[in-house]
């Protein structure tokens, strides 16, 4: 019985873990080289920097209209 409900929470921690991830991921409304080569410069759609051909990273911007 006790394995049972360890196994349970566990499985429901995992559940947690990966819903907040890809929830989190989906909230980027603008992305940006992880160096800043561009300085502040963003993208709307991910993709690589131009310079350095890293990939671009989101930016969750904090100032909704
Ligand atoms: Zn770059």
């Amino acid at each position: 019985m006790r394995k049972i409900t360890l196994v349970l929470s566990l499985a429901m921690v995992v559940t947690s873990l990966f819903t907040s991830c890809s929830s989190s991921s989906e909230n980027y409304s603008s992305y940006q080289c992880p160096m800043k080569c561009e300085g502040s410069k963003t993208y709307d759609k991910a993709g690589t920097c131009p310079v350095c051909n890293m990939d671009l990273e989101g930016v969750q911007s904090k100032n909704n209209k």
